[in-house]
């Protein structure tokens, strides 16, 4: 009998103390503050960013936007982040990706001191991660961790396969896991023999990007399943990585795809938000 992960409510139910946290430094007349940075017009990203800024108000922490036109000078970007970064409103700094080609994704998001990058995509925060040493890290990996947690499950000595390693998901997965004793593989597309790679897992992590690649042949019976994709099926409709219809039987948890993963993310943002400010006030 398999359980599901229900990262919606584990999610809401993060938001309603990430709430109450937020406003008790509210009490103390300390207002925590996130910038969020668009530049152009790509439709998902306006997405993003309206959830994020929703997120937000539903939380207490203000919201600072800047809408920035596609054609925005990279020096006019480096400029508005180097403002920010000095200024004490402002505990978080997100600049939502891809930006546009003309700019160098890399320079700018260098420009966010390591204490307010609330996505924990950089370097300094990477490197802290895998010594172990205090981070901000990543959102989503971070949400699959508290989704553990929720459920009381310990990943230790156990053997964890992360598919996928990409900088913002797959690798900082793979060290959180690690940093929590469990013994971790990380599988890619040259991995040679991924199905035998995943037999052998107790925890499999699937952020690989493709739909329901992840097939109920591929799991240990009992494994527990945590599907970071977001794709669409042949029919559009959203769904994970993993063939979760066919896959569940064989597990002890699964997370769905939606609800799953996903309303994690942003709940993970906020709460770096929140770590960020305390931090910084402590
Ligand atoms: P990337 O495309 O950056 O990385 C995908 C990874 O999957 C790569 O490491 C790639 O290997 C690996 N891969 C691709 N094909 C195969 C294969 N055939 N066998 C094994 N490994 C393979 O994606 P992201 O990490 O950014 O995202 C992964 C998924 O998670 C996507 O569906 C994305 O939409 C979703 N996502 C969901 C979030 C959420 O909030 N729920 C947040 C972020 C992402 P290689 O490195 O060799 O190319």
């Amino acid at each position: 009998m398999y359980k599901i992960i229900d990262g919606k409510l584990i999610a809401s139910e993060m938001r309603k103390k990430i709430k109450s946290d937020v406003a008790e430094q509210a009490k103390e007349g300390k207002e925590i503050g996130l910038a969020v940075i668009l530049v152009g017009d790509n439709q998902a990203s306006q997405v993003y960013v309206r959830n994020k800024i929703k997120a937000c108000e539903e939380v207490g922490i203000k919201s600072y936007a800047y809408y920035l036109p596609a054609e925005t000078p990279q020096n006019d970007l480096c400029g508005l982040i180097s403002e920010l970064a000095e200024d004490n409103n402002v505990h978080g700094i997100l600049v939502q990706l891809p930006l546009p080609k003309h700019i160098d994704s890399e320079k700018v998001l260098k420009l966010i001191p390591k204490h307010k990058d609330v996505d924990g995509f950089s370097a300094e925060n990477i490197g802290s991660l895998c010594i172990n040493s205090q981070s901000l890290v990543a959102c989503t990996p971070y949400g699959v961790m508290k989704m553990l947690e929720h459920e009381n499950i310990s990943v230790k000595g156990k053997k964890a396969v992360v598919v996928g390693r990409s900088n913002i998901v797959g690798k900082p997965m793979a060290m959180l896991l690690l940093n929590a004793d469990a013994t971790v593989t990380v599988c890619h597309s040259k991995t040679e023999n991924l199905k035998d790679e995943c037999l052998k897992a107790d925890i499999i992590v699937a952020a690989i990007g493709k739909a329901k690649f992840i097939t109920a042949d591929m799991i240990k019976q009992g494994a527990i399943v945590v599907d970071v994709g977001m794709n669409r099926d042949k029919n559009g409709k959203l769904c994970g990585d993993v063939d979760f219809e066919n896959v569940k039987e064989k597990c002890s948890y699964i997370t769905p795809v939606p609800g799953g993963v996903g309303p994690m993310t942003i709940t993970m943002l906020m709460y770096n938000t929140y770590l960020a400010a305390v931090r910084r006030c402590n």
